[in-house]
């Protein structure tokens, strides 16, 4: 049963996690209920109403937009119990008591409907004791689904199985979660806090015990063990502060009560350091200090042996600096050879972490992979332990690590796994291979999983060691320069349709893969059914693209002015109107940004797939230009023709939003709210799983050629709101200017938007076509581009990545 029909959740539980789980199954058009105790004053719904309100303020945003918040239906233990009976799904996520969680079982299960699932959120209780709880027949049907904390925004989610729970619930499962929410799922054994925080944890206690031994600062242990690593920027300690330090207490004493026989005990005890910082209620973010401490503007860390918060910003010395720049093998040599007390550090903690996983493996998960990719997608980290010995030289480092457990140097005496050091690992240079990866119990490689759901993936999630396809080169390609690869999936009954991927820095736009567009559809247009654009950077999250390549402007614009740019503007509208009036379905795939010229792209497909977490905007105005490769024009028609539907005829109307998004170059914080900016429309495709993106576009265009798709006939009567729209919304502008909300270049900018979106200065109601709105609009960006303060804008982006304001 790997298809499973999840028409409605419940969420019983509407704290830190319920709350926001609940807010991801809106975003993914689940309908959820909303369950936590009944109030004991006011309407009874009120603590679940409370913390629906709340989410439209948390940052990062939970939701895909604030308002769908009221989608989330408020419920309590109360008066609602009978509403379980709709729901396919039941998702427990209340505090973390096994005493509190049974109370709440026995209340519930009988209202569970008899074929729903039900499954706990719980970081680190045993499901099998929690299953205890539950009558024989609901005991088939549940088992843990451990979201991590952002749920919409962290890949993770680890599923652990009851003994007694049925394999068909938890494909069905791993389905729903991938696709439909678009995490990265993982089987996790039933052992204290799984697998992700059990080996995260460790490393973070590890790293305590070694930063005390080498007596390195936390701040100066967080520049060593963030970034550098390739692992995420609050590193160590900040990342603790954020967590908050009584909940890292409350897992460390999960591990220290449930881990009575791990040869790794001693490390479980609390650090000192740590409880104090407790005991005196400095619990990191939320109190307002912990390891560091925010004094005005100022951030100060804390100085163990002072006790007292000082100036912080230690960085690593140059040397380390250097050493951790190196190729992995020569970086790890380095490490292990150095007597920089920094150094030893950073293989002190290394070591440890292989040390513990390849101890722990067969105890905590089923294989290698499933290990490295939770710590991966749980804590950030670019790479798993694994994938980082493996990278190093296997055997090399396995001789490392059994040298130091031999010397007492390691933080337990349990000597590494006999397959860590000879058979089949170690002849095969590490725990990935083609043929898979390494299971200790099965004693072999053992391949990815077959379920159904991973055939819509055309790239899986990569792994270092592992031989995937490169996206960059797989497939057969059809046509390739310097500038695009166009190519096709060559497998059987998918190379019908065509894909273009971009080569350029961020993947902007210039002339040459504005060539290469073109030639993709000359190409789809002969062979294919549909052409797709497609770039290999979304499978890590974008960007699709950040628009047109303003640094290869810059010298034309030096040597002859903003007019020998001119014929670069006129190309892309040509491009535009040759992707919008295609012969064949030309289809956007959009994750991460896409900006400006990039967005003007998305907006001339026939349709458009969008993963969830796409940022798009026309933000030209921040470089004191405008949108001139169609982006105007779009806005201006679409505004008509809703108008026309309408039956209405004041176009202002419909021309204010549009206009505020592209004067104030809004960029959308999802896809849904793209939708509302109307860069994209209701009927184009959100996907939640990064690794679906290809296929679903794929997908998408071949459908359209199948229903027999046309290509819209050539627009020639525009209706537009004319000078007196212009004079509408100017007189608003000079508002703002006198004042002083924006600058004198701002209001010229502005202005000059207007003036394209409502046709320039003709009457209201006045019909125009597609060349006369792209003509206005190429004059105006050329006015701009020639004005200093433009300039100023442009020279500054390009060397600081940050607009100019002036
Ligand atoms: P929380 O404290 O924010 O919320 C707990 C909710 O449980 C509250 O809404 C409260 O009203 C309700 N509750 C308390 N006692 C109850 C009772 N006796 N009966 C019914 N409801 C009760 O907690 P949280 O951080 O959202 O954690 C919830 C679960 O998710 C826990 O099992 C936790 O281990 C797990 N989890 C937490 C995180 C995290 O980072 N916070 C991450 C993954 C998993």
């Amino acid at each position: 049963m790997s298809h499973l029909s999840i028409r409605k959740v419940a969420v019983l539980g509407a704290g830190v996690m319920g709350s926001q789980i609940a807010a991801h199954l809106i975003n993914a058009k689940v309908p959820v209920i909303l369950f936590d105790l009944p109030a004991q004053q006011g309407p009874k719904n009120s603590i679940a109403q409370k913390a629906i309100e709340h989410l439209r303020k948390l940052n990062p945003a939970p939701l895909g937009v604030s308002h769908d918040a009221s989608y989330i239906e408020p419920a309590n233990y109360e008066d609602d119990l009978a509403k379980l009976n709709e729901c396919d799904l039941v998702i427990e996520a209340i505090a973390e008591r096994i005493d509190w969680k049974h109370d709440l079982y026995k209340k519930v299960a009988p209202a569970i409907r008899h074929d729903a699932i039900f499954v706990s959120n719980t970081s680190g209780l045993s499901i099998n004791t929690l299953a205890e709880g539950l009558d024989a027949e609901l005991k088939f049907r549940f088992c843990g689904v451990h979201f991590f904390n952002p749920p919409r925004y962290m890949h993770l989610v680890e599923l652990i199985p009851a003994q007694q729970t049925r394999a068909g619930i938890l494909d069905g499962l791993e389905s729903f979660l991938t696709s439909t929410l678009g995490k990265g799922v993982i089987r996790a054994k039933d052992t204290p806090n799984f697998i992700a925080n059990r080996v995260g944890v460790f490393s973070v206690l590890a790293t305590i015990k070694e930063a005390e031994k080498f007596e390195l600062g936390f701040d100066l242990v967080d520049d060593l063990t963030g970034r550098r690593l390739g692992r995420a920027k609050s590193a160590t300690f900040r990342t603790a502060d954020v967590v908050g330090l009584d909940t890292v207490s409350h897992v460390i004493k999960t591990m220290r009560d449930n881990l009575l026989d791990d040869p790794f005990f001693p490390i479980y005890n609390e650090p000192p350091v740590l409880s104090a910082l407790v005991a005196q209620g400095a619990l990191g973010q939320k109190s307002g200090a912990g390891f560091y401490k925010k004094e005005g503007k100022l951030i100060k860390v804390l100085d163990a042996k002072q006790g007292a918060y000082i100036a912080s910003g230690a960085r690593a010395d140059a040397l380390v600096e250097r050493i951790l720049k190196r190729p992995p093998a020569e970086r790890f040599k380095l490490l292990h050879e150095s007597t920089h007390p920094q150094a030893r550090f950073l293989w002190a903690i290394f070591r440890n972490v292989f040390h513990y996983s390849a101890v722990h493996l067969e105890h905590i998960a089923d294989n290698a992979r499933d290990l490295d990719f939770a710590v991966r997608w749980g804590f950030g980290w670019n790479e798993g332990p694994f994938e980082s010995w493996q990278a190093a030289g296997w055997r090399q480092l396995a001789e490392w690590v059994q040298a130091d457990i031999d010397a007492g140097a390691a933080l337990s005496k349990a000597p590494l796994p006999a397959w860590a050091l000879d058979g089949l690992v170690a002849e095969q240079g590490g725990v990935h291979n083609a043929a898979g990866s390494w299971s200790p119990k099965a004693r072999t490689f053992v391949p990815r999983s077959a379920l159904a759901v991973y055939t819509k993936q055309v790239f899986r999630a990569p792994l270092n060691g592992e031989v995937a396809a490169d996206p960059r080169t797989a497939g057969k390609t059809l046509h390739e320069n310097e500038a695009v690869r166009i190519w096709v999936d060559a497998r059987a009954g998918q190379d019908d349709v065509a894909i273009v991927s971009f080569k350029s820095k961020m993947n902007t736009i210039g002339p040459a893969v504005l060539d290469g567009i073109v030639q993709a559809i000359e190409l789809a247009e002969q062979n294919h059914r549909g052409l797709v654009v497609w770039q290999p950077s979304a499978l890590q999250a974008g960007p699709f693209s950040a628009g047109a390549n303003l640094e290869g402007l810059v010298p034309s614009l030096m040597a002859g002015g903003a007019k020998k740019v001119e014929p670069f503007v006129a190309q892309f509208q040509q491009t535009m109107q040759r992707v919008k009036y295609a012969a064949v379905p030309v289809v956007p795939a959009i994750a991460g940004i896409a900006l400006g010229g990039g967005c003007e792209l998305v907006m001339h497909g026939a349709k458009r797939v969008a993963y969830f977490e796409s940022y798009i905007g026309l933000v030209e105005a921040g470089v004191g230009l405008l949108p001139a490769g169609g982006g105007l024009k779009e806005g201006a028609l679409r505004a008509a023709e809703t108008a026309r539907c309408l039956g209405q005829r004041n176009l202002l109307e419909f021309l204010v939003k549009p206009f505020e998004n592209i004067a104030r170059a809004k960029v959308s914080s999802s896809a849904l709210e793209a939708i509302e900016f109307g860069y994209l429309l209701p009927s184009d495709t959100i996907v939640f799983n990064l690794h679906e993106l290809l296929a679903t576009a794929l997908s998408e265009a071949r459908a359209l050629a199948n229903a027999g798709w046309r290509a819209p006939l050539p627009v020639h009567a525009i209706a537009v709101a004319g000078r007196a729209g212009i004079a509408t919304i100017k007189a608003q502008l000079v508002n703002l200017r006198d004042g002083g909300f924006i600058s004198v270049h701002d209001f010229l900018i502005s202005s000059k938007i207007a003036e394209v979106l409502c046709g320039g200065e003709v009457e209201m109601g006045s019909l125009v076509d597609e060349a006369w709105l792209l003509k206005l609009e190429r004059a105006a960006f050329v006015e701009l581009l020639d004005m200093k303060k433009t300039q100023e804008r442009i020279i500054g982006m390009l060397q600081t990545g940050k607009p100019v304001r002036n």
